[in-house]
């Protein structure tokens, strides 16, 4: 399968794409998880997106698209992948969509992780990452909101919403049952 999550910062996406990457059996692909992984061993890529990062700000399109393309050109996500934080804007799915209608392929869903903001802020606060500031996640919202949200029309063909407040295992459960109705 192939599949893109959406969601406001703190919806639990990550945990949920790890559920789901095992149950599935395809890779879970976090663009913030490359770039921290890019920062942390201080490479170039590294050095060049950490104020982004920093400051919630989205890495520019041409260096996250060619990071994506890269990863998705590795053996592993050939089958299939999760995309966990990329698309970020209509944009970078415009570019998506391009690198999969190559290869012949589609998305089959995107699933659409829905919570309440004010929920999340206290999540990612307890969470305390590095950029888990409430102003830094204050404006992640509105970066999602103005940039991201509009994906959900973008994809409204394939959009799959999932009620993200609850139990992890009840989420997982929700999002499982929701991709084995739409075979
Ligand atoms: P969260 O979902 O909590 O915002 P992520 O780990 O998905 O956290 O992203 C952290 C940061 O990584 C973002 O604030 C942004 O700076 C950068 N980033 C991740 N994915 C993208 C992307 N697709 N395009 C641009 N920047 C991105």
């Amino acid at each position: 399968m192939r599949l893109v999550l959406v969601g406001p910062p703190g919806a639990g996406k990550g945990t949920q794409a790890e559920v789901l990457s095992n149950k599935l059996g395809v890779p879970h692909i976090s663009t913030g998880d490359l770039f921290r992984a890019h920062i942390s061993q201080q490479t170039d890529l590294g050095k060049e997106v950490q104020e982004y990062l920093d400051s919630g700000e989205l890495v520019p399109d041409a260096v996250t698209n060619e990071m994506v393309r890269a990863r998705l050109a590795q053996p592993d996500a050939v089958n299939g992948f999760l995309l966990d934080g990329f698309p970020r804007n209509t944009a970078q799915a415009g570019v998506l969509g391009g690198m999969l209608a190559a290869d012949g392929h589609a998305l089959d869903a995107v699933l659409e992780f829905r919570i309440d903001e004010d929920v999340v802020v206290e999540r990612l606060l307890a969470r305390g990452r590095t950029d888990d500031k409430e102003e830094v996640i204050r404006h992640r919202q509105q970066v999602y909101r103005t940039e991201t949200a509009p994906l959900l029309d973008y994809y409204s063909d394939i959009v799959v919403t999932i009620d993200a407040v609850g139990e992890v295992d009840e989420i997982s459960e929700r999002a499982l049952r929701a991709l084995r109705a739409l075979k």
